[in-house]
Protein backbone atom coordinates (compact mmCIF):
# COMPACT_ATOMS: atom_id res chain seq x y z
CA UNK A 1 0.00 0.00 0.00
CA UNK A 2 1.04 3.42 -1.18
CA UNK A 3 0.89 5.47 2.17
CA UNK A 4 2.95 8.88 1.48
CA UNK A 5 1.65 10.45 4.41
CA UNK A 6 2.69 7.64 6.69
CA UNK A 7 -0.92 8.34 8.87
CA UNK A 8 -1.29 4.29 8.43
CA UNK A 9 1.87 3.87 9.93
CA UNK A 10 2.49 1.40 7.34
CA UNK A 11 6.16 0.94 6.48
CA UNK A 12 5.58 1.32 2.13
CA UNK A 13 9.19 -0.01 1.34
CA UNK A 14 8.84 -3.40 4.13
CA UNK A 15 5.26 -4.08 2.29
CA UNK A 16 5.82 -3.67 -1.30
CA UNK A 17 7.67 -7.18 -1.44
CA UNK A 18 4.86 -9.27 0.30
CA UNK A 19 2.65 -7.65 -1.87
CA UNK A 20 4.02 -8.28 -5.25
CA UNK A 21 3.50 -11.95 -4.94
CA UNK A 22 0.63 -12.80 -2.55
CA UNK A 23 -1.84 -13.42 -4.99
CA UNK A 24 -1.68 -17.16 -7.34
CA UNK A 25 -1.96 -14.95 -10.31
CA UNK A 26 1.10 -15.61 -12.88
CA UNK A 27 4.24 -13.14 -12.02
CA UNK A 28 4.88 -13.51 -15.55
CA UNK A 29 1.43 -13.18 -17.66
CA UNK A 30 3.55 -12.75 -20.73
CA UNK A 31 5.33 -16.18 -20.11
CA UNK A 32 2.01 -17.87 -18.94
CA UNK A 33 0.28 -16.89 -22.02
CA UNK A 34 3.00 -17.70 -24.14
CA UNK A 35 2.85 -21.43 -22.08
CA UNK A 36 -0.60 -21.45 -22.37
CA UNK A 37 -1.08 -20.72 -25.79
CA UNK A 38 1.37 -24.30 -26.17
CA UNK A 39 -1.03 -26.49 -24.06
CA UNK A 40 -3.79 -25.31 -26.12
CA UNK A 41 -2.18 -26.12 -29.28
CA UNK A 42 -1.16 -29.62 -27.79
CA UNK A 43 -4.26 -30.25 -26.87
CA UNK A 44 -5.96 -29.11 -30.21
CA UNK A 45 -2.86 -31.06 -31.84
CA UNK A 46 -3.76 -34.25 -30.05
CA UNK A 47 -7.59 -34.40 -31.24
CA UNK A 48 -6.65 -33.82 -34.64
CA UNK A 49 -3.73 -36.45 -34.68
CA UNK A 50 -5.80 -38.89 -32.80
CA UNK A 51 -6.04 -41.76 -35.64
CA UNK A 52 -2.14 -41.86 -35.28
CA UNK A 53 -2.41 -43.19 -31.88
CA UNK A 54 -3.47 -46.41 -30.25
CA UNK A 55 -7.25 -46.05 -28.59
CA UNK A 56 -6.09 -47.03 -25.74
CA UNK A 57 -3.07 -49.02 -24.06
CA UNK A 58 -2.31 -50.87 -21.23
CA UNK A 59 -0.02 -48.89 -18.38
CA UNK A 60 3.43 -49.73 -17.97
CA UNK A 61 4.26 -49.72 -13.59
CA UNK A 62 6.29 -46.86 -14.41
CA UNK A 63 3.94 -44.40 -15.37
CA UNK A 64 1.39 -45.52 -12.71
CA UNK A 65 4.29 -44.69 -10.43
CA UNK A 66 4.38 -41.56 -11.00
CA UNK A 67 1.38 -41.01 -9.58
CA UNK A 68 2.27 -42.47 -6.13
CA UNK A 69 4.95 -39.39 -4.95
CA UNK A 70 3.67 -36.93 -1.91
CA UNK A 71 1.67 -33.82 -2.06
CA UNK A 72 3.57 -31.18 -3.56
CA UNK A 73 5.00 -28.19 -0.84
CA UNK A 74 7.16 -25.97 -3.13
CA UNK A 75 5.38 -25.66 -6.70
CA UNK A 76 6.82 -26.49 -10.16
CA UNK A 77 6.93 -24.32 -13.47
CA UNK A 78 3.33 -24.57 -15.29
CA UNK A 79 6.00 -26.26 -18.42
CA UNK A 80 7.16 -29.18 -16.10
CA UNK A 81 3.94 -30.06 -14.89
CA UNK A 82 2.55 -29.93 -18.54
CA UNK A 83 5.46 -31.85 -19.87
CA UNK A 84 4.42 -34.50 -17.20
CA UNK A 85 1.29 -34.78 -18.08
CA UNK A 86 2.04 -35.40 -22.18
CA UNK A 87 4.04 -37.72 -20.76
CA UNK A 88 2.29 -39.92 -18.36
CA UNK A 89 -1.25 -38.83 -18.25
CA UNK A 90 -2.07 -38.19 -21.98
CA UNK A 91 -1.08 -41.45 -23.74
CA UNK A 92 -2.74 -43.39 -20.83
CA UNK A 93 -6.38 -41.85 -21.41
CA UNK A 94 -9.18 -44.65 -21.98
CA UNK A 95 -9.32 -43.60 -25.67
CA UNK A 96 -13.25 -42.97 -25.84
CA UNK A 97 -12.00 -39.44 -28.24
CA UNK A 98 -10.70 -41.81 -30.71
CA UNK A 99 -12.57 -43.11 -33.96
CA UNK A 100 -11.33 -46.68 -32.50
CA UNK A 101 -13.25 -46.75 -29.33
CA UNK A 102 -16.94 -48.42 -29.08
CA UNK A 103 -16.40 -50.16 -25.51
CA UNK A 104 -19.12 -48.93 -23.35
CA UNK A 105 -21.70 -46.62 -24.22
CA UNK A 106 -18.79 -42.83 -24.26
CA UNK A 107 -18.89 -40.07 -25.96
CA UNK A 108 -16.20 -38.43 -28.33
CA UNK A 109 -16.10 -35.17 -27.15
CA UNK A 110 -15.18 -32.29 -29.44
CA UNK A 111 -12.76 -29.33 -29.91
CA UNK A 112 -15.75 -26.71 -29.38
CA UNK A 113 -16.73 -28.22 -26.53
CA UNK A 114 -12.87 -28.58 -25.28
CA UNK A 115 -12.43 -24.60 -25.94
CA UNK A 116 -15.67 -23.83 -24.78
CA UNK A 117 -15.23 -25.93 -21.24
CA UNK A 118 -11.67 -23.23 -21.30
CA UNK A 119 -14.01 -20.28 -21.33
CA UNK A 120 -16.05 -21.40 -18.65
CA UNK A 121 -13.06 -22.25 -15.90
CA UNK A 122 -12.29 -19.03 -16.73
CA UNK A 123 -14.94 -17.47 -16.01
CA UNK A 124 -15.36 -19.57 -12.91
CA UNK A 125 -18.99 -19.40 -12.90
CA UNK A 126 -21.11 -20.60 -9.79
CA UNK A 127 -24.46 -21.97 -11.41
CA UNK A 128 -25.84 -22.92 -7.79
CA UNK A 129 -28.06 -19.10 -8.09
CA UNK A 130 -28.12 -15.69 -8.05
CA UNK A 131 -28.40 -12.97 -10.68
CA UNK A 132 -25.89 -13.25 -13.44
CA UNK A 133 -26.07 -14.42 -17.32
CA UNK A 134 -24.26 -17.84 -16.92
CA UNK A 135 -27.86 -18.89 -15.22
CA UNK A 136 -29.61 -17.50 -18.25
CA UNK A 137 -27.06 -19.77 -20.37
CA UNK A 138 -28.70 -22.71 -18.74
CA UNK A 139 -32.29 -21.78 -18.51
CA UNK A 140 -31.78 -21.33 -22.16
CA UNK A 141 -30.54 -24.65 -22.94
CA UNK A 142 -33.18 -26.35 -20.73
CA UNK A 143 -36.18 -24.20 -23.13
CA UNK A 144 -34.33 -25.91 -25.85
CA UNK A 145 -34.76 -29.40 -24.43
CA UNK A 146 -38.15 -28.74 -23.69
CA UNK A 147 -39.09 -27.78 -27.16
CA UNK A 148 -37.02 -30.71 -28.21
CA UNK A 149 -38.56 -33.67 -26.27
CA UNK A 150 -42.06 -31.77 -26.41
CA UNK A 151 -42.37 -30.93 -23.00
CA UNK A 152 -44.92 -28.13 -22.29
CA UNK A 153 -44.34 -24.84 -21.44
CA UNK A 154 -43.31 -24.40 -17.48
CA UNK A 155 -40.98 -27.56 -17.47
CA UNK A 156 -38.00 -27.39 -15.06
CA UNK A 157 -34.51 -28.85 -16.22
CA UNK A 158 -31.35 -29.07 -14.84
CA UNK A 159 -27.48 -29.95 -15.68
CA UNK A 160 -26.25 -32.58 -13.25
CA UNK A 161 -23.16 -34.55 -13.56
CA UNK A 162 -24.85 -38.03 -15.53
CA UNK A 163 -27.94 -40.01 -16.21
CA UNK A 164 -27.19 -41.59 -12.87
CA UNK A 165 -27.57 -38.63 -10.69
CA UNK A 166 -30.68 -37.51 -13.04
CA UNK A 167 -32.14 -40.87 -12.36
CA UNK A 168 -31.68 -40.34 -8.76
CA UNK A 169 -33.34 -36.86 -8.78
CA UNK A 170 -36.42 -38.50 -10.77
CA UNK A 171 -36.86 -40.86 -8.03
CA UNK A 172 -36.79 -38.76 -5.72
CA UNK A 173 -39.12 -36.53 -7.03
CA UNK A 174 -41.76 -39.56 -7.83
CA UNK A 175 -41.15 -40.67 -4.07
CA UNK A 176 -41.72 -37.12 -2.87
CA UNK A 177 -45.01 -36.93 -4.83
CA UNK A 178 -46.58 -39.94 -4.03
CA UNK A 179 -45.46 -39.72 -0.19
CA UNK A 180 -46.01 -36.07 0.27
CA UNK A 181 -43.22 -33.48 1.12
CA UNK A 182 -43.77 -34.35 4.40
CA UNK A 183 -41.78 -37.25 4.33
CA UNK A 184 -38.61 -35.05 3.55
CA UNK A 185 -38.73 -33.73 7.13
CA UNK A 186 -40.30 -37.05 8.70
CA UNK A 187 -38.16 -40.05 5.98
CA UNK A 188 -39.77 -42.71 4.02
CA UNK A 189 -39.61 -44.81 7.66
CA UNK A 190 -42.12 -42.59 9.01
CA UNK A 191 -45.23 -43.51 7.02
CA UNK A 192 -46.90 -47.22 6.40
CA UNK A 193 -46.51 -46.99 2.70
CA UNK A 194 -44.49 -48.95 0.85
CA UNK A 195 -43.27 -48.03 -2.69
CA UNK A 196 -42.47 -50.30 -5.43
CA UNK A 197 -41.05 -49.34 -8.58
CA UNK A 198 -41.09 -50.78 -12.02
CA UNK A 199 -38.43 -51.45 -14.90
CA UNK A 200 -37.92 -53.71 -17.08
CA UNK A 201 -34.48 -56.23 -16.79
CA UNK A 202 -32.57 -54.59 -19.34
CA UNK A 203 -33.24 -51.02 -16.98
CA UNK A 204 -29.74 -49.64 -16.01
CA UNK A 205 -28.07 -50.26 -12.63
CA UNK A 206 -28.46 -46.81 -11.80
CA UNK A 207 -31.95 -47.17 -11.19
CA UNK A 208 -31.67 -49.88 -8.26
CA UNK A 209 -28.87 -47.58 -6.81
CA UNK A 210 -31.78 -44.37 -7.12
CA UNK A 211 -33.97 -46.63 -5.37
CA UNK A 212 -31.04 -47.96 -2.74
CA UNK A 213 -29.80 -44.30 -1.86
CA UNK A 214 -33.70 -42.37 -2.11
CA UNK A 215 -34.35 -45.02 1.04
CA UNK A 216 -36.90 -47.18 -0.70
CA UNK A 217 -34.25 -50.00 -1.13
CA UNK A 218 -33.18 -51.74 -4.46
CA UNK A 219 -35.43 -55.04 -3.70
CA UNK A 220 -38.66 -52.44 -4.61
CA UNK A 221 -37.05 -52.26 -8.14
CA UNK A 222 -39.22 -54.42 -10.02
CA UNK A 223 -37.51 -56.03 -12.80
CA UNK A 224 -40.23 -56.64 -15.38
CA UNK A 225 -39.40 -59.39 -18.28
CA UNK A 226 -38.64 -58.18 -21.89
CA UNK A 227 -39.75 -58.71 -25.08
CA UNK A 228 -37.42 -60.69 -27.76
CA UNK A 229 -36.24 -56.89 -28.84
CA UNK A 230 -35.52 -56.24 -25.02
CA UNK A 231 -38.70 -53.79 -24.41
CA UNK A 232 -40.40 -53.87 -21.55
CA UNK A 233 -43.39 -56.94 -21.76
CA UNK A 234 -46.41 -54.01 -21.17
CA UNK A 235 -48.83 -57.33 -19.96
CA UNK A 236 -46.22 -58.53 -17.43
CA UNK A 237 -46.02 -54.40 -16.55
CA UNK A 238 -49.77 -54.27 -15.63
CA UNK A 239 -49.95 -57.71 -13.92
CA UNK A 240 -47.04 -57.08 -11.38
CA UNK A 241 -48.50 -53.61 -10.47
CA UNK A 242 -52.48 -55.00 -10.24
CA UNK A 243 -49.90 -57.46 -7.78
CA UNK A 244 -48.37 -55.37 -5.93
CA UNK A 245 -51.53 -53.44 -5.38
CA UNK A 246 -53.49 -56.16 -4.03
CA UNK A 247 -50.74 -57.44 -1.63
CA UNK A 248 -50.75 -53.61 -0.23
CA UNK A 249 -47.85 -52.36 -1.52
CA UNK A 250 -47.90 -48.35 -3.03
CA UNK A 251 -46.70 -48.85 -6.95
CA UNK A 252 -45.25 -45.19 -7.67
CA UNK A 253 -42.89 -44.81 -10.42
CA UNK A 254 -42.33 -46.90 -13.83
CA UNK A 255 -38.76 -46.16 -15.76
CA UNK A 256 -39.04 -46.76 -19.59
CA UNK A 257 -35.70 -46.86 -21.13
CA UNK A 258 -35.11 -45.34 -24.05
CA UNK A 259 -31.58 -47.28 -25.58
CA UNK A 260 -31.01 -50.25 -23.10
CA UNK A 261 -27.42 -49.78 -22.19
CA UNK A 262 -26.66 -53.59 -23.29
CA UNK A 263 -28.46 -53.48 -26.87
CA UNK A 264 -30.03 -50.00 -27.62
CA UNK A 265 -33.33 -50.89 -26.97
CA UNK A 266 -36.24 -48.74 -26.95
CA UNK A 267 -39.69 -48.98 -24.47
CA UNK A 268 -42.75 -48.37 -25.81
CA UNK A 269 -43.09 -44.98 -24.36
CA UNK A 270 -46.39 -44.63 -25.63
CA UNK A 271 -47.83 -47.74 -24.12
CA UNK A 272 -45.60 -47.00 -21.25
CA UNK A 273 -47.16 -43.40 -20.86
CA UNK A 274 -50.83 -44.46 -21.60
CA UNK A 275 -50.56 -47.23 -18.75
CA UNK A 276 -48.93 -44.91 -16.26
CA UNK A 277 -51.88 -42.62 -16.65
CA UNK A 278 -54.61 -44.96 -16.37
CA UNK A 279 -52.81 -46.01 -13.12
CA UNK A 280 -51.75 -42.59 -11.98
CA UNK A 281 -47.57 -43.60 -11.81
CA UNK A 282 -45.05 -40.96 -12.46
CA UNK A 283 -43.70 -42.11 -15.91
CA UNK A 284 -39.71 -41.71 -16.04
CA UNK A 285 -37.56 -42.33 -19.05
CA UNK A 286 -34.08 -42.99 -18.53
CA UNK A 287 -32.63 -41.81 -22.47
CA UNK A 288 -29.28 -41.54 -21.08
CA UNK A 289 -27.97 -42.06 -24.74
CA UNK A 290 -30.89 -42.98 -26.81
CA UNK A 291 -33.11 -39.30 -26.18
CA UNK A 292 -30.94 -37.28 -28.29
CA UNK A 293 -32.04 -39.92 -31.06
CA UNK A 294 -34.85 -37.11 -31.52
CA UNK A 295 -32.31 -34.88 -33.37
CA UNK A 296 -31.79 -37.53 -36.43
CA UNK A 297 -35.10 -37.35 -38.43
CA UNK A 298 -35.00 -41.04 -39.32
CA UNK A 299 -34.84 -42.45 -35.74
CA UNK A 300 -37.11 -39.35 -33.68
CA UNK A 301 -40.56 -41.23 -34.52
CA UNK A 302 -38.59 -44.03 -32.60
CA UNK A 303 -39.12 -42.23 -29.03
CA UNK A 304 -42.85 -40.94 -29.70
CA UNK A 305 -44.51 -41.47 -26.09
CA UNK A 306 -41.42 -39.49 -24.62
CA UNK A 307 -43.25 -35.78 -24.64
CA UNK A 308 -45.62 -37.97 -21.98
CA UNK A 309 -43.22 -38.54 -19.98
CA UNK A 310 -43.32 -36.47 -16.06
CA UNK A 311 -39.21 -36.78 -16.36
CA UNK A 312 -36.54 -37.21 -18.69
CA UNK A 313 -32.74 -38.12 -18.16
CA UNK A 314 -30.50 -37.78 -20.35
CA UNK A 315 -26.78 -36.91 -21.43
CA UNK A 316 -24.64 -34.61 -23.45
CA UNK A 317 -21.64 -36.48 -23.22
CA UNK A 318 -22.74 -39.59 -24.82
CA UNK A 319 -24.35 -39.15 -28.39
CA UNK A 320 -24.76 -34.91 -27.51
CA UNK A 321 -20.51 -35.27 -27.91
CA UNK A 322 -19.96 -32.70 -25.01
CA UNK A 323 -17.18 -33.44 -22.87
CA UNK A 324 -17.71 -34.70 -19.61
CA UNK A 325 -19.54 -34.19 -17.58
CA UNK A 326 -23.02 -33.10 -18.59
CA UNK A 327 -26.18 -34.88 -17.57
CA UNK A 328 -29.78 -33.89 -17.90
CA UNK A 329 -33.33 -33.88 -16.12
CA UNK A 330 -36.19 -32.42 -17.47
CA UNK A 331 -39.50 -32.41 -15.09
CA UNK A 332 -42.71 -32.14 -16.70
CA UNK A 333 -44.09 -30.30 -13.47
CA UNK A 334 -41.53 -27.77 -13.05
CA UNK A 335 -43.79 -27.21 -8.78
CA UNK A 336 -43.18 -30.96 -8.32
CA UNK A 337 -39.21 -30.65 -8.90
CA UNK A 338 -38.83 -28.10 -7.12
CA UNK A 339 -40.37 -28.64 -3.91
CA UNK A 340 -38.42 -32.03 -3.85
CA UNK A 341 -35.15 -29.85 -3.85
CA UNK A 342 -35.81 -26.38 -2.55
CA UNK A 343 -34.38 -25.47 1.05
CA UNK A 344 -34.40 -22.27 3.25
CA UNK A 345 -31.59 -21.09 4.51
CA UNK A 346 -30.68 -17.42 5.70
CA UNK A 347 -27.64 -16.73 3.39
CA UNK A 348 -29.90 -17.93 0.66
CA UNK A 349 -31.83 -15.12 0.71
CA UNK A 350 -33.56 -13.54 -1.98
CA UNK A 351 -34.21 -9.90 -3.76
CA UNK A 352 -35.74 -8.52 -6.41
CA UNK A 353 -32.76 -6.62 -7.25
CA UNK A 354 -29.00 -7.31 -6.88
CA UNK A 355 -27.00 -9.89 -7.11
CA UNK A 356 -29.55 -12.25 -4.89
CA UNK A 357 -32.35 -11.42 -7.50
CA UNK A 358 -33.24 -13.95 -10.21
CA UNK A 359 -35.18 -16.51 -8.19
CA UNK A 360 -36.13 -19.34 -8.11
CA UNK A 361 -32.53 -20.73 -8.94
CA UNK A 362 -30.94 -23.72 -10.11
CA UNK A 363 -29.77 -24.90 -5.98
CA UNK A 364 -33.56 -25.00 -5.58
CA UNK A 365 -33.53 -28.05 -8.25
CA UNK A 366 -31.34 -30.26 -7.33
CA UNK A 367 -28.82 -31.36 -4.15
CA UNK A 368 -26.24 -29.54 -5.27
CA UNK A 369 -25.39 -25.35 -4.10
CA UNK A 370 -22.21 -25.00 -5.83
CA UNK A 371 -22.54 -25.50 -9.30
CA UNK A 372 -20.26 -25.47 -12.65
CA UNK A 373 -20.91 -24.11 -16.01
CA UNK A 374 -21.53 -27.28 -17.20
CA UNK A 375 -24.26 -25.44 -19.95
CA UNK A 376 -21.72 -23.82 -21.84
CA UNK A 377 -20.24 -26.41 -23.46
CA UNK A 378 -23.34 -27.55 -24.38
CA UNK A 379 -24.53 -24.65 -25.51
CA UNK A 380 -21.31 -23.46 -27.47
CA UNK A 381 -21.47 -27.57 -29.21
CA UNK A 382 -25.69 -26.94 -30.04
CA UNK A 383 -24.83 -23.21 -31.48
CA UNK A 384 -21.54 -24.30 -33.57
CA UNK A 385 -22.57 -27.57 -34.73
CA UNK A 386 -26.10 -27.37 -34.98
CA UNK A 387 -28.90 -29.75 -33.95
CA UNK A 388 -28.72 -30.95 -37.68
CA UNK A 389 -24.69 -31.57 -37.98
CA UNK A 390 -25.56 -33.56 -34.04
CA UNK A 391 -28.27 -35.62 -35.50
CA UNK A 392 -26.96 -36.67 -38.56
CA UNK A 393 -23.71 -38.11 -36.37
CA UNK A 394 -26.31 -39.86 -34.13
CA UNK A 395 -27.87 -41.09 -37.61
CA UNK A 396 -24.13 -41.95 -38.75
CA UNK A 397 -24.01 -44.30 -35.71
CA UNK A 398 -26.73 -46.60 -36.42
CA UNK A 399 -25.68 -46.81 -40.51
CA UNK A 400 -22.55 -47.92 -39.15
CA UNK A 401 -24.09 -50.79 -36.50
CA UNK A 402 -26.12 -51.80 -39.38
CA UNK A 403 -23.11 -52.08 -41.94
CA UNK A 404 -21.11 -53.92 -38.98
CA UNK A 405 -24.55 -56.09 -38.27
CA UNK A 406 -24.44 -56.83 -42.19
CA UNK A 407 -20.36 -57.95 -42.20
CA UNK A 408 -21.16 -60.42 -39.00
CA UNK A 409 -24.38 -62.24 -40.82
CA UNK A 410 -21.74 -62.23 -43.85
CA UNK A 411 -19.53 -63.87 -42.34
CA UNK A 412 -19.95 -67.59 -40.64
CA UNK A 413 -17.84 -67.96 -37.59
CA UNK A 414 -19.69 -64.39 -36.50
CA UNK A 415 -23.37 -64.47 -34.51
CA UNK A 416 -25.16 -61.24 -34.11
CA UNK A 417 -26.29 -62.03 -30.17
CA UNK A 418 -29.13 -59.27 -30.51
CA UNK A 419 -31.23 -57.58 -32.51
CA UNK A 420 -29.91 -54.16 -33.50
CA UNK A 421 -32.12 -51.24 -32.37
CA UNK A 422 -29.83 -48.22 -32.57
CA UNK A 423 -26.09 -48.00 -32.43
CA UNK A 424 -25.11 -51.29 -30.68
CA UNK A 425 -23.64 -54.79 -31.90
CA UNK A 426 -23.94 -57.47 -29.67
CA UNK A 427 -22.16 -60.52 -31.43
CA UNK A 428 -19.76 -63.40 -30.33
CA UNK A 429 -17.04 -65.48 -32.70
CA UNK A 430 -19.03 -68.86 -32.76
CA UNK A 431 -16.67 -71.41 -30.51
CA UNK A 432 -16.80 -74.43 -28.32
CA UNK A 433 -15.92 -72.79 -25.14
CA UNK A 434 -17.41 -69.58 -26.10
CA UNK A 435 -17.62 -67.12 -23.45
CA UNK A 436 -14.24 -67.41 -22.70
CA UNK A 437 -12.93 -67.11 -26.28
CA UNK A 438 -15.14 -63.75 -26.57
CA UNK A 439 -14.21 -62.20 -23.40
CA UNK A 440 -10.60 -62.90 -24.34
CA UNK A 441 -11.07 -61.42 -27.82
CA UNK A 442 -12.19 -57.91 -26.58
CA UNK A 443 -9.31 -57.98 -24.39
CA UNK A 444 -6.73 -58.76 -26.94
CA UNK A 445 -8.53 -56.49 -28.80
CA UNK A 446 -8.55 -53.76 -26.78
CA UNK A 447 -4.38 -54.13 -26.25
CA UNK A 448 -4.16 -54.15 -29.63
CA UNK A 449 -4.87 -50.36 -29.48
CA UNK A 450 -7.06 -50.87 -32.74
CA UNK A 451 -10.21 -50.98 -31.92
CA UNK A 452 -11.94 -51.12 -28.24
CA UNK A 453 -15.06 -53.24 -27.87
CA UNK A 454 -16.47 -54.16 -24.70
CA UNK A 455 -18.20 -57.22 -23.52
CA UNK A 456 -21.89 -57.94 -22.04
CA UNK A 457 -23.79 -60.85 -21.63
CA UNK A 458 -26.88 -61.63 -23.72
CA UNK A 459 -29.05 -64.41 -22.99
CA UNK A 460 -26.32 -65.64 -20.35
CA UNK A 461 -23.69 -65.80 -22.61
CA UNK A 462 -20.62 -63.43 -23.62
CA UNK A 463 -21.10 -61.07 -26.17
CA UNK A 464 -18.26 -58.82 -27.55
CA UNK A 465 -20.58 -55.42 -27.82
CA UNK A 466 -19.61 -52.33 -30.19
CA UNK A 467 -21.43 -49.44 -28.82
CA UNK A 468 -21.04 -46.79 -31.65
CA UNK A 469 -21.14 -43.19 -29.98
CA UNK A 470 -17.73 -41.41 -31.42
CA UNK A 471 -18.80 -39.50 -34.21
CA UNK A 472 -14.89 -39.81 -35.64
CA UNK A 473 -15.99 -43.64 -35.93
CA UNK A 474 -16.74 -44.99 -39.35
CA UNK A 475 -16.44 -48.38 -41.36
CA UNK A 476 -12.43 -48.39 -41.27
CA UNK A 477 -12.92 -49.49 -37.56
CA UNK A 478 -15.97 -51.62 -38.46
CA UNK A 479 -14.04 -53.52 -40.89
CA UNK A 480 -11.09 -53.22 -38.54
CA UNK A 481 -13.33 -54.76 -35.26
CA UNK A 482 -14.70 -57.50 -37.63
CA UNK A 483 -11.25 -58.80 -39.07
CA UNK A 484 -9.83 -58.79 -35.48
CA UNK A 485 -12.02 -60.29 -34.27
CA UNK A 486 -11.96 -63.51 -36.65
CA UNK A 487 -7.67 -63.21 -36.45
CA UNK A 488 -8.19 -63.37 -32.28
CA UNK A 489 -10.55 -65.86 -32.38
CA UNK A 490 -8.95 -68.08 -35.06
CA UNK A 491 -5.74 -67.84 -33.04
CA UNK A 492 -7.94 -69.01 -29.68
CA UNK A 493 -9.55 -71.45 -31.65
CA UNK A 494 -6.32 -72.87 -33.11
CA UNK A 495 -4.53 -72.78 -29.54
CA UNK A 496 -6.72 -74.82 -27.79
C1 LIG B 1 -24.85 -44.36 -19.39
C2 LIG B 1 -26.19 -44.73 -18.94
C3 LIG B 1 -26.65 -44.40 -17.67
C4 LIG B 1 -25.76 -43.72 -16.66
O1 LIG B 1 -25.47 -42.45 -17.08
P1 LIG B 1 -24.18 -41.68 -16.53
O2 LIG B 1 -24.14 -40.42 -17.31
O3 LIG B 1 -23.02 -42.58 -16.82
O4 LIG B 1 -24.37 -41.48 -15.08
C5 LIG B 1 -27.95 -44.70 -17.33
N1 LIG B 1 -28.76 -45.32 -18.21
C6 LIG B 1 -28.35 -45.67 -19.44
C7 LIG B 1 -29.32 -46.34 -20.37
C8 LIG B 1 -27.04 -45.40 -19.85
O5 LIG B 1 -26.64 -45.73 -21.09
Amino acid sequence: MNDPTGKFGIDSQAEAPIEANVTLDPADWAAFRAQAHVMLDDMLGYIERIRERPVWQPIPDEARAHFRSPAPQKGEELAEVHAEFMRDVLPFAMGNVHPGFMGWVNGGGTPVGMVAEMLAAGLNANLGGRDHIPVEVERQVSEWMREIFGFPRGASGLFVTGTSMANLMAVVIARDAALGYQVRVNGVTAGRKQLTAYASTAVHGCVAKAMDIAGIGSDALRLIPTDSRYRIDLTALATAIELDRTKGFTPFVVVGTAGTVDTGAIDDLTGLADLCKCEKLWFHVDGAFGALAKLAPDLAPRLDGIECADSLAFDFHKWGQAPYDAGFLLVRDAEAHKQAFASPAAYMTRAERGLAAGSPWPCDFGPDLSRGFRALKVWFTLKVLGTERLGAAISRSCSLARYLEGRIHATPELEVMAPVELNIVCFRYRAEDSDKVNAEIAIRLQESGVVAPSTTRIGGRTAIRAAIVNHRTGRAEMDALVDGTLAQGRALVAQA
